[in-house]
């Protein structure tokens, strides 16, 4: 089954930041890709701007070794990367002085579609904004993208609002939360809202509980330094989960559309219960063998910064109330996986006596990764004479099975996204009332263990994190699913 490709129409798209790890791993891969598929049209330019000495020649150079080694074989295809590099150019250019300005606003051409693509640290973001402004380079068709994070309080997300503001209206801006791009994240949608199936039952009186969870086996070494700044509630809850938690439980947009999605997930982050510390239990990975604890991983011997958080959360209105959502994320973990699991309650009365005492009722598992799919288990009869014994089985919905070749050649999110921008739809993008509104939502909590002097309780390297985190659900007779990248 051959996928439709249309191509989006010719564009400039200046990557400040262009020689750094993101624009080398992510993006101009996930360009190249969809140069291959013919979507991106040879018109297009990409322009690398950053602060290191170098020519178009030096950046075509570096643009190829980063092809070579992060696009897969069978898609490194010489002719088509030929033609593809013919479409990179460089220039030199401070962020914070005038060097290389002049020589943007000469090359950026009138008429296409204009991107630029903030990938350099937030601490530049005001200063690009403001030299886009005084160049005049900011014309009204234009786009700006903006990674993570996304401020590391609600204070300086607001302050960060601002400086977009600024010089760019919000419909031209686009904040980038990769896991929105997860063609998985985007099937939940289609799975709630294209079906009759799910959605009469999506909701507190026949969904149990929901567990959401993010489970990695590395550990943050590399990335200490910001990572001991923010921990897993800014790097991974506030944000990621958040989005996740907001597709899940938000109600029916009238259409698919950015406002309309966008206003019913702020509508669900709005809708948040404050979370009790008897909510939320933090973690920190301590040394195993020759692996590195934490906080030998960030250098700091007193970091009190955790890398393991579970948390019950409650979701406020009529469609949630009673319902929890379990959220779950950690460094050095037993296995790398993120799971949505809907958890359904049982039947108000089972007909053939008791329940096994393991059984798991009916479940829908939406994995983003490894093998992104959905699992929905569902309960039979255990075939054979031997009485009446119930077993659950897994109906399979995940892509590889249903969409043939195709299903096993899932794009990178940035290629969506990316895509998404150049044709000017935010639906997939986080908007500025969102982002504050998760902040305005986890900065409490985040004060609260800071005033009480909180530790994080150690675990072991390579476990499902502290046995606490288990209690979270025990103590409502719930159980968290096994931490494995097997479905
Ligand atoms: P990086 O340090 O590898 O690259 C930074 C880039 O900014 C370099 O090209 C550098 O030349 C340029 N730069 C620095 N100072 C400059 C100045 N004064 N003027 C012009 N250019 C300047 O960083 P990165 O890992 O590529 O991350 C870029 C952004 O993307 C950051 O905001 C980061 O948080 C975000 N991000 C990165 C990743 C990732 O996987 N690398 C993932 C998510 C988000």
């Amino acid at each position: 089954m051959a996928s439709r490709v249309i191509p989006v129409e010719p564009f400039d798209l200046v990557i400040f930041g262009g020689t750094g790890d993101l624009a080398l791993r992510k993006i101009i891969p996930s360009l190249y890709r969809r140069f291959l598929v013919g979507q991106m049209p040879r018109e297009a330019r990409v322009i690398g701007a950053a602060r290191r000495a170098l020519d178009s020649e030096g950046y075509r150079r570096m643009a190829l070794a980063a092809l070579e080694e992060f696009v897969a074989e069978e898609k490194r295809d010489p002719e088509k990367i030929a033609d593809f590099i013919e479409m990179l150019s460089y220039i030199r250019l401070d962020a914070r002085g005038e060097t290389g300005w002049k020589e943007l606003a000469e090359t950026l051409r009138e008429g296409v579609i204009r991107v630029f693509y903030f990938s350099v640290g937030p601490g530049l973001f005001a200063d690009l904004a403001g030299r886009l402004s005084e160049h005049g380079l900011n014309i009204p068709d234009s786009r700006v993208v903006v990674e993570k994070p996304f401020g590391h309080d609600l204070e300086s997300a607001r302050a960060l609002n601002a400086v977009l503001a600024k010089c760019f209206d919000e419909h031209h801006i686009y904040r980038i939360d990769h896991y929105l791009g997860k063609e998985t994240v985007q099937n939940l949608m289609v799975v709630r809202f294209a079906n009759t199936l799910f959605e009469p039952l999506w909701n507190a009186q026949y969904v149990d509980h929901i567990q959401i969870t993010v489970a990695e086996t590395v550990g943050v070494a590399g990335r200490g330094e910001y990572y001991d700044r923010a921990g897993a509630m800014r790097d991974m809850v506030q944000n990621h989960m958040m989005q996740l938690l907001c597709l899940i439980a938000m109600e029916p947009p009238s259409l698919f559309e950015a406002d309309a999605v966008r206003d019913e997930k702020l509508k669900v982050i709005r809708a948040l219960d404050p979370v009790p510390p008897e909510n939320i239990v933090r973690g920190q990975y301590g040394r195993r063998g020759d692996i590195p604890s934490y906080r030998e991983d960030v250098g700091n011997p007193e970091s009190t910064t955790e890398s393991f958080i579970a948390m019950e959360v409650h979701v406020s209105n009529w469609r949630w109330s009673g319902t929890p959502f379990y959220l779950r994320t950690g460094k050095r973990l037993k296995a790398r996986v993120s799971e949505i699991a809907v958890i359904f309650k049982e039947p108000p009365h089972s007909i053939f006596g008791r329940r096994l005492p393991n059984h798991a009722g009916n479940m829908l598992v939406i994995r983003l990764q490894p093998n992104e799919g959905m699992v929905l288990n569902v309960t039979i009869k255990e075939p054979g004479p031997g009485g009446m014994r119930l077993m659950e089985v897994p109906l399979d919905m995940s892509f590889a099975e249903a969409l043939g070749e195709n299903g096993a050649d899932i794009p990178d999110a940035y290629e969506r996204l990316i895509m998404d921008v150049i044709r000017g739809n935010q639906t997939l993008f986080m908007r500025g009332d969102e982002v504050e509104a998760a902040w305005a939502w986890a900065d409490p909590i985040i004060a609260a263990w800071e005033e009480r002097g909180d530790e994080p309780l150690p675990y072991e390297p390579f476990s499902s994190g502290p046995e606490d985190a288990l209690m979270l659900m025990h103590r409502s007779g719930r159980r968290w699913r096994e931490i494995s990248d097997e479905f």
